[in-house]
């Protein structure tokens, strides 16, 4: 199906509001019924028709069926936030004694579901680099049942070779989930390369407004099916109406605003690579980029993020560089209209910081939807003043 009519179109009954172009804000927690043998068949499949809104909603459906396309997935679901959302699709496919493999440094949270709340439940994490199908392999043991991928990975864009994982895990019978939040469908579309769970965080490109929260799952309809029974229900983390709004209104804007991401992004990366202060950045769609090769290869478009290594000695003179911008704010969080920077070295104390670790002197920097070159004046200046 082609993008503007997911975007303007799919999912959209307007005959049934009004013929209102906006779609309307569902804000109902139930549904009503006049015969007890209709109630009795909502009771019976909660995912197929209106009983409550912590199972499915209207508002939310015009969502779910326009992420689903645009993943070229049977089915989505929609949750409270992107962390809610990779919970879920870990949770509903372990189970005691299973192993699972991850890519090193994966989100946060995901580090820390498999690092202390799994492990309670018997079940092991082994973290690879996970660039070579090698690696997946050699990793997979007899009780391997789900791999975890996020390619690109949002701090040094680290990439998997997603057909070849896929394929592997499949003739294993083992369940993959990608974390696609850097490219959106719109970049990548991993559930066409075999991976049966693609999640993404609604939070960034798609709400776009940095006003609100959401996390998505795609799959197929049976996958989707089996995690809504379970975690979906029984969390209670499901996206509410307003939220679902907000990211219906967003996706209308979506391939418009990374378009203009991806041009910012590109004007920005040329003016780091010539920056003597700048002594080394990351950036997947630059061919200084370890992996070039296999970006170009299994990714539309890279955009928003680039990663770079300020040449300084002391921690103090990062500090100055985030601290001299006028423009540019400091906050975690990307895909916004506001362009952010984060240090890594916020997270290290003083006596810890090592600048003969390049990752120590890492600064994450995303490109909103200012101009360029107000965002390379206020680069230039802060970095002039160290
Ligand atoms: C932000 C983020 C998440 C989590 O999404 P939330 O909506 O903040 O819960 C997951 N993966 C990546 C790569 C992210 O950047």
């Amino acid at each position: 199906m082609e993008l503007s009519k997911i975007i303007n179109e799919l999912g959209e009954d307007r005959e049934l509001y009004f013929n209102a172009i906006a779609p309307p804000i569902m804000q109902t927690s139930n549904f009503a019924f006049r015969k007890v043998a209709d109630l009795g068949k909502a009771f019976e499949d909660e995912m197929k028709g209106y009983l409550y809104s912590r199972g499915v909603n209207p508002t939310i459906d015009i969502l779910r069926k326009k992420l689903a396309a645009l993943d070229g997935a049977e089915d989505c679901l929609v949750f409270n936030n992107g962390a809610a959302a990779i919970f879920a699709g870990i949770f509903a496919n372990i189970k005691s004694g299973d192993h699972i493999v991850s890519v090193r440094a994966p989100y946060t949270w995901v580090q820390r579901m498999f690092d202390v709340i799994l492990p309670r439940f018997n079940v092991s994490t082994t973290y690879i680099d996970g660039k070579t199908i090698e690696e997946w392999q050699a990793a997979t043991m007899p009780n391997t049942t789900f791999y975890y991928l996020e390619s690109p990975n949002s701090w040094n864009y680290a990439l998997q070779p997603i057909e070849e994982v896929a394929q592997f895990a499949k003739s294993k019978g083992i369940t993959t989930l990608i974390d696609n939040s850097y490219c959106t469908p719109l970049y990548q579309k991993p559930i066409e390369m075999g991976i049966d769970i693609t999640m993404q965080t609604a939070t960034k490109y798609i709400g776009g407004h940095s006003d609100t929260l959401g996390g998505v799952l795609c799959g197929s309809h049976a996958m989707m099916k089996k995690i809504f029974d379970s975690e979906y229900l029984n969390i209670g983390s499901g996206m509410q109406p307003f939220n679902a709004w907000l990211m219906i209104r967003g996706l209308r804007t979506l391939p418009l605003r990374l378009e203009r991401i991806t041009k910012t992004t590109n004007e920005v990366v040329g003016f780091i690579k010539q920056h003597p202060k700048i002594s080394s950045f990351l950036f997947p769609f630059d061919d200084t980029f370890p992996q070039y090769e296999l970006a170009r290869r299994q990714m539309k478009g890279a955009c928003g993020l680039i990663t770079f290594a300020i040449d300084v000695k002391l921690k103090d003179e990062i500090v100055k560089f985030c601290e001299s911008l006028q423009h540019i704010m400091m906050a975690v969080s990307w895909g916004g209209h506001e362009s952010l920077i984060i240090p890594k070295c916020a997270g290290i104390s003083e006596k810890d910081f090592n600048p003969g670790n390049i990752e120590h002197r890492y600064v994450r920097l995303y490109c909103g939807l200012e101009d360029a070159d107000y965002l390379i004046k206020d680069l230039e200046q802060a970095l002039n003043g160290i």
